[in-house]
């Protein structure tokens, strides 16, 4: 199998080429040529299995290249018991008859981001070595929270590598911040930026394109790489989870081998739910993705019209990591769709691009409804869907997850559809714990630590130890520049 451009089909490169590469040159993201498929006997197989197996079964499929032995070393240290605080790693857990919640919050920083940023490091590495490249990765992220500490958290001194992160100073909870400025390691670098997360994200992409630096680096041995989910090192591990969880509703009874059943994802980048519809064009026994979007709806009118259109207001809500006006992964989902029309894709990213707008065709749209559905969800709604759950079946749930929620019940509501789904959960409650005492009832008036005492007390529900751990610990990073200062702090970091 290799893999291909979204903006140009007749691109033909090796998954470690891909991996390592990140990003086409042409713009485009990279795609498998061909969708690997697996059937019921496939499903049979993997029941018995740890999710540690399940994912080297899964990955295998996509990674020409790189052998079973090699897989499994990777899974085994990523999804490992000092990484995952549950042994089942991405455990489904049954709230109902007929509704399951996904958790993917059990690794070190306590959100999904952690199910593919342990495993990149591995992928990244293993990928410099096949494709011969001698220089050291330099990770650069801008973060609005999650990601820049999954990334930190994956990256910690693994060999042949770097990592630097810009968060927004004013842009990300007390602790989100704890865990980014409490980071070990003697390959890590944090600084904060005056402004917000589009400075800190502006600030990176310049330094992708300075030529004069990335010369200079170079010289000194490192090259620039990305740790966002435009690299398909950071997809690839997300499609095991939906497979994994069908098995796991079998386990429970809920489905027989081969019955359909939907999923309902908080959505931002579209990285996560992408993921879903390519473990449904693998086979997978599923009926309907539904995507779930908060107050920033721009992905629900898309699939409901055809139009994406990001000229619109950008919405701060109590579930930030779905704050997203451009879903950089959508443009996956047209290549498949659009039969992998590339001139197409790269027609309408360049609409996006001057515009801020683009319609796709009648049978584009068509084919994306087959598929889809969608919703969104206000902060009401949001903070109701946390108390009612909690009251009715004492299970708490962050804000992303209960923006999921609440669209999958409507979604029921308006169509009578009555399989059994399941919500795909993203975070611990305790990453958001302000919003989440508020939607209990109780009073939210104090630092992010004591909160997180607080609602332990609350609930009994205990804190997770990467964050009740947080107390105490020794802040290493505290500088703060200007977007302008970022360069020099990446190259004060690399060349000393
Ligand atoms: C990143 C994130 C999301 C959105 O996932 P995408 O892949 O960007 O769609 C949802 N919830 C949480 C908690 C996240 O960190």
């Amino acid at each position: 199998m290799k893999y291909q451009s979204t903006r140009n089909r007749e691109t033909s490169i090796t998954a470690a080429e891909a991996i390592a590469l990140g990003l086409a040159r042409d713009g485009g993201l990279f795609v498998p040529d061909t969708i690997p498929a697996i059937g019921p006997e496939d499903i049979e197989r993997m029941l018995s299995m740890t999710y540690q197996e399940r994912s080297v079964y899964i990955m295998g499929m996509f990674l020409e290249g790189f052998g079973k032995e090699e897989l499994t070393h990777f899974a085994e240290n990523a999804y490992s018991d000092k990484r995952f605080d549950d042994p089942r790693v991405a455990p489904t857990k049954k709230l109902n008859e007929d509704t399951f919640f996904l958790e993917l919050w059990h690794g070190p920083t306590c959100a999904f981001k952690d199910m593919a940023l342990q495993m990149l490091p591995y992928f990244l590495t293993a990928s410099l070595d096949k494709t011969g490249e001698t220089r050291q990765a330099c990770i650069l992220v801008a973060t609005s929270g999650d990601t820049g500490k999954a990334a930190l958290e994956g990256f910690c001194d693994v060999p042949r590598t770097k990592i630097m992160v810009f968060y927004p100073r004013d842009g990300v909870s007390d602790v989100q911040k704890l865990q980014m400025t409490t980071q070990a390691g003697g390959n890590v670098g944090v600084c904060s930026v005056h402004g917000n997360f589009d400075d800190a994200q502006a600030g990176v992409k310049d330094i992708f394109s300075d030529e004069e630096l990335r010369e200079k680096l170079s010289g000194a041995g490192y090259f620039l790489s990305s740790a966002n989910s435009i690299n398909w090192g950071r997809l690839l591990p997300q499609i095991v989870y939906y497979i994994s969880s069908y098995c796991d509703l079998i386990g429970f009874g809920a489905v027989k081998n081969g019955d359909p059943i939907n999923f309902c994802v908080p959505t931002g980048n579209f990285g996560d739910i992408l993921a879903g519809y390519y473990a449904k064009r693998m086979g997978l026994p599923v009926s309907r993705l539904i995507c779930a979007s908060n107050k920033n709806d721009v992905l629900t009118e898309f699939i409901n019209t055809g139009v994406y259109d990001r000229n619109r207001p950008f919405y701060t809500t109590i579930s930030p990591s779905m704050d997203i006006l451009v879903s950089s992964n959508l443009e996956r989902l047209l290549f498949e769709v659009s039969g992998k029309d590339s001139g197409l894709v790269a027609g309408y990213m360049k609409k996006l691009n001057t515009e801020g707008r683009y319609e796709v065709t009648p049978e584009i749209r068509s084919q994306i409804q087959a598929d889809f559905r969608c919703g969104c969800c206000d902060e009401d709604q949001t903070r109701a869907t946390i108390g009612e759950t909690f009251r009715e079946h004492g299970y708490l749930i962050d804000t992303h997850t209960a923006v999921a929620y609440h669209v999958l019940k409507e979604y029921r509501r308006a169509t009578g559809d009555t399989l059994p789904a399941v919500v795909v959960s993203t975070a611990s409650p305790y990453k958001f714990c302000a919003a989440v005492m508020e939607a209990i009832g109780k009073n939210a008036d104090a630092d992010g630590l004591t909160l997180i005492d607080e609602l332990a007390e609350a609930t009994g529900v205990p804190a997770p130890a990467p964050l009740s751990g947080l107390r105490g610990r020794e802040v290493r990073f505290s500088d703060c520049v200007e977007k302008e200062g970022m360069r020099n702090v990446v190259e004060n970091f690399l060349i000393r």
